[in-house]
């Protein structure tokens, strides 16, 4: 654990990050938005909506689970995070707006961050043709084993 994580200047500055993020997005800045803004930035693990829920809700207890649900897609309508639809099952927020691929750990369940292939962040940051067709969004999904895992399953092979 990271013990400087959790100085009260820290948080602030953090508290202040997120506020000036929602205003660059033009989204009107309430406490509620701020909150949720805040552990995105914090947590990058690529979240789904009932995960922010579970971590915000004890600590504020007025939250709803449709107000999380609702503040996350206005969120990505403004631009301020992006869903990624690589879990079957779940939609995934991302706070990191630049482009960038992601592998969905096939073991451990993890969506791991990993460099765009084939096309420069540049490139994929603006809209640009293939072919007559318009690209406006890049999304690169792939399905495998994280390095975390191999790792770990390389352990478990040397100690046999
Ligand atoms: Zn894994
Ligand atoms: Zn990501």
């Amino acid at each position: 654990m990271n013990t400087l994580a959790s100085t009260p200047t820290d948080t602030l500055a953090i508290e202040r990050a997120a506020t000036e993020k929602l205003r660059r997005c033009g989204i009107n800045v309430t406490r509620q938005r701020v909150c949720i803004m805040q552990y995105l930035m914090t947590h990058h693990v690529h979240p789904n909506a009932d995960d922010i829920y579970s971590a915000l809700a004890p600590q504020h207890p007025s939250l709803s689970r449709t107000t999380v649900y609702n503040t996350v897609r206005m969120l990505a309508a403004h631009g301020a995070v992006t869903l990624l639809s690589i879990d079957d099952h779940n939609i995934n927020i991302d706070e990191n707006t630049l482009p960038h691929a992601h592998l969905h750990c096939t073991r451990c369940g993890h969506i791991v961050d990993i460099p765009l292939q084939g096309i420069s962040t540049l490139q994929a940051s603006h809209a640009f043709t293939i072919g007559k067709h318009l690209v406006q969004e890049v999304h690169q999904y792939y399905k495998g084993v994280c390095q975390q895992c191999l790792e770990e399953m390389q352990d478990a092979q040397t100690l046999q």
